[in-house]
This record gives C-alpha cells, structure tokens and sequence, in this order.
C-alpha cells in the first residue's frame, strides 16, 4: 500500500532528514586514508546514541540477509556498492567509498547516501560519482505531481544512458515514512507516463547506483556486502524526498 503524508507529517519528517545529513557530513568529513570502517560506524552510533534516534539498520533482518546486520551505517568500498558491512578494515589511498545511512528520529524515518574517494582520486571514479549525484539530481526534478513513478527512474536511466553506464533494475528506491521499506519501488529506470501517478504527500527514497562495466552483482561471504561481478567500482546517491503541491522537498539535503 503506498501511504501519503500530510503537510503537517512531513514537517514532522524534517528533523529525520536534517539529522541523516549531519551524520553524513561528519561522515563524509572523517572518512580519510587510515581510518577504519569501524570507527566510521563507532561515530554514526555514538551520533545516534547522543541524539536519541534509533537506527534503521542495527536489528535488520530481512530474508535475504543471513543474520541481523548488527551495525547503524553502510561502508562499501570500491567493487562493493550497496549494503557493505562494516569491518576491519583501514581506508586507503584512492578508495571509492559510499556511506548509505539511515534512522528513525521521533518515529520518522530518512535515508540517504553519498560516495566519495579518499585521498588521491582517480579520474573515471570522480566522474562515476558525478554521474550518480547528477542522475540522482534529474530523478528528483521529476518528483512532481502530475508525474508518475517511472518518470522518476526514466530521469535517472536518461543520465546513466547518456554517460554509457549500465542500469540494474532490481535495487533502487523506495518508499519511506514510519519504517524504511515501503511502497512503491522506484527503479533506476523506467518509461515515460508509466507507474502510480506521483501525489502530493508521497515521500520516497531515490537512489541511483552504477558501476562503471556492469549491473551484475553478487553478495559478498559477509551475507550482505554486495559486489559487482566483474570486479569494477560502484557509486551511489541517495536523497529522502516529499513531493509536494510545490515541488520535490529533499528532507536530507546536506548543507542546508
Ligand atoms: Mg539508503
């Protein structure tokens, strides 16, 4: 069932969304060659212990995950681009890394992501990046009423055409509101006019993702860290929005 939010519900989403993009930026700010995957998850707890949210991710055990996840944040480094566990592991120079998080604040939950590499980037990896935040940026400006679900993806699917990245149509977005997983789905691509027609009060995840030779992933022994099956990068982006009778609100817009 796809649930719509009234103004007053979405204004109570707001304060989700501006705690999601704190700890991203403070994420995005300690991530560094040298430091340690669980220390990125150490300060996202300690975060969310100081703020009295709850994490979406700490109990999550859907069927396909083979045991709780047990941590607040995803940290996928390189040839993993979704769901990466967090673990030993000490970032090093030129990693691509993508943090996704997500929480629940006064029983509202937001959930966004972003990647970046630390230390000395390659250049096809800041422009798979781009790609991704630009994708990510078009299937937000079809967020609008009057348009339906598809447009969304059909945005993102005309950028990642364009740039010549493959599109795997099996994870992308989806509703949000009191839980993090609902209705509808929203693919990374689609066809133009096609799906549920897009009301005001629907709230959404959209998150593209690509890598830079293929959609093929696989799960990682970890039971969770997914991988591309042929070894090259993953980037990912992701915004909360509300559409609204004025347009798409990006409740987790970082720097706002
Ligand atoms: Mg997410």
């Amino acid at each position: 069932m796809i649930e719509l939010r009234s103004p007053a519900e979405i204004e109570q989403m707001r304060p989700a969304g501006r705690f999601v993009a704190e700890v991203l930026t403070a994420l995005q700010d300690a991530a560094d060659v040298g430091v340690d995957l669980l220390d990125l998850d150490a300060l996202a707890h300690r975060m969310i212990r100081e703020r009295g949210a709850e994490s979406c991710y700490i109990d999550y055990h859907p069927s396909f995950g083979a045991s709780p996840f047990g941590k607040v944040l995803c940290t996928s480094v390189n040839d993993a681009v979704l769901h990466g566990l967090p673990h030993p592991y000490r970032l090093r120079d030129g990693d691509l890394l993508s943090l996704d998080f997500a929480v629940s604040v006064d029983g509202w939950v937001a959930d966004s992501a972003v990647s970046l590499v630390v230390g000395t980037p390659r250049e096809e990896d800041l422009r798979l990046i781009e790609t991704t935040e630009r994708a990510l940026a078009a299937g937000i400006g079809a967020a609008v009423v009057g348009n339906h679900i598809e447009d969304i993806g059909h945005a993102i699917g005309e950028v990642a055409r364009e740039a010549g990245l493959p599109i795997n149509l099996q994870f992308g977005g989806h509703g949000v509101g009191r839980t993090m997983h609902g209705e509808p789905h929203v693919a990374n691509d689609g066809r133009p006019g096609r799906g549920h027609p897009l009301r005001p009060g629907l709230v959404i995840a959209i998150e593209p993702w690509f890598l830079h030779t293929t959609d093929e992933i696989h799960t990682d022994p970890d039971g969770w860290t997914l991988r591309s099956d042929d070894g090259s990068r993953g980037a990912h982006a992701e915004h909360t929005v509300a559409i609204t009778e004025d347009g798409p609100l990006v409740l987790t817009a970082r720097g706002a």
